[in-house]
């Protein structure tokens, strides 16, 4: 495929914006090359600007959960759209979305909205030491919260791609306060408990992670976790950025059966618009301003265009809540042809999935936490990308992210990816 004008639009792009993106990941430098540059999309297409079109496997990293320009979605942004952009004062829309996100969401009674998944972690973790009146939260090494700086220790997913996963610019001062565990260890979590017993507000998590690919959590991990805090009065903040409203609608506290205090939310819950969310009991939000003393606050949080484009999804899917078994089969299916040609043609690999998220490591060992998945050959990630890519199949640029279904996939899309790996696959050595 050519790529012409996305080269050019690269270059000029790097003269105005710090390395020609506005998310460092886009920039492909995980992978070489110059990135694609889209022009719009629809269903389960991206159309980039040199007329290609491409499978899409990132569906905005996870938000487009129905597929591209989902038309009830789009329906509802314009007509918002028509009545004006954004107040700054109450409307009825915001309690329509947080009624049915408290209605599918197991274990909560508030949701705030706010404008990223980043603003949702971080608000979380405000709470959680305003609610414990403790200092410290454990992290593990290889989960991503966002960019907020108590969370760029150890972090996943560009943090980690770009090798600086601990960021010039978070203080000593803020970095004491984050501890880290590892992924899928309880342990490692019982220890760092015990070396500061009194002192952890919080334990966040990806409850299935995946901004170190995808790493399922072993039988046990989180349950164990759960008991842990309820020992020692640790808050378990549920990340379910990625996890939420795409593995079920309860997410992940309801397919693995614990329950989080707090829980946070991004990507679907904004239909593709920029919508976050942190929600919690009765008991933890009422210490949220302007009821409590946890101060919180967003000029276009709860913004119209965004929670309609949030509430025609959430209806979407609350409605129809086959989408999750139709999009963990689709993945499945991916998956098995996928590992049968990796197989066939003797490539060492780890495949890892969850219902429909799921990522491919070039290693012999499982992968099982962050240092495992490190140990993935990143020059055949690199082939495996390009050699997909020039073939119309777009996946995540980089070897620490999960791929994110949608269910605008057919069953052809599916079977088009598989075969353009069985024509790089012998190339993969
Ligand atoms: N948490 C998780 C689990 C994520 O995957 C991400 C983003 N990929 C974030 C938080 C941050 O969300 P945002 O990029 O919207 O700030």
């Amino acid at each position: 495929m050519i790529y012409r004008r996305s080269s050019a639009l690269f270059a000029e792009a790097q003269r105005y914006i710090p390395g020609g993106v506005n998310s460092p990941v886009r920039a492909f430098r995980a992978v070489g090359g110059n990135p694609v540059f889209v022009k719009e999309a629809k269903g389960a297409y991206l159309y980039d600007e040199d007329g290609n079109r491409l499978i899409d496997y990132i569906a905005s990293w996870g938000p487009l959960i129905l597929g591209h320009a989902y038309a009830p979605v789009i329906d509802a942004v314009i007509e918002k759209a028509k009545k004006g952009t954004s107040f700054g004062m109450p409307t009825e829309i915001e309690t329509q979305l947080a009624k049915l996100a408290v209605s599918m969401v197991p274990n909560i009674d508030k949701i705030r909205f706010v404008n990223s998944g980043t603003e949702a972690c971080m608000s979380a973790v405000r709470l959680a030491r305003g609610f414990t009146g403790k200092d410290k939260i454990i992290k593990f090494a290889g989960c991503y919260h966002g960019h907020s700086d108590s969370f760029l220790i150890q972090a996943g997913s560009g943090a980690v791609t770009f090798g600086s996963p601990n960021s010039p610019g978070v203080t000593q001062g803020t970095a004491k306060d984050t501890l880290l565990a590892v992924y899928n260890n309880l342990e490692s979590v019982k220890a760092l408990a015990a070396a500061n017993k009194g002192e952890i507000a919080a334990i966040i998590i990806e409850p299935v992670a995946g901004n170190m690919g995808c790493i399922i959590p072993e039988e046990n991990f989180i349950k164990g976790l759960r008991e842990l805090c309820d020992q020692e009065d640790i808050l378990l903040i549920f990340d379910e950025v990625m996890t939420g409203f795409r593995l079920a609608k309860g997410g992940a506290q309801e397919v693995l059966d614990v329950d989080a205090d707090i829980v946070t939310f991004g990507k679907v819950i904004g239909g593709g618009l920029p919508v976050g969310a942190f929600a919690a009991r009765e008991e933890i939000m009422g210490h949220l301003a302007p009821d409590g003393p946890v101060y919180q606050a967003g000029t276009l949080s709860g913004n119209p265009l965004a929670m309609s484009a949030g509430l025609a999804m959430l209806t979407e899917l609350n409605n129809n809540p086959e989408v999750f078994r139709s999009l963990a089969d689709k993945t499945k299916y991916l998956g098995k042809g996928m590992a049968q040609v990796l197989t066939d043609n003797n490539i060492p690999f780890q495949m890892n999935r969850f219902g429909s998220m799921i990522s491919i490591h070039f290693t012999e060992e499982p992968v099982v936490d962050f240092e495992s998945s490190a140990k993935g050959n990143n020059a055949i990630f690199k082939k495996y990308f390009h050699g997909m890519l020039n073939q119309g199949i777009y996946l995540p640029p980089s070897a620490f992210e999960s791929y994110f279904l949608n269910d605008a996939l057919s069953y052809e899309d599916l079977d088009e990816t598989i075969a353009a790996l069985s024509n790089i696959a012998k190339d993969l050595h």
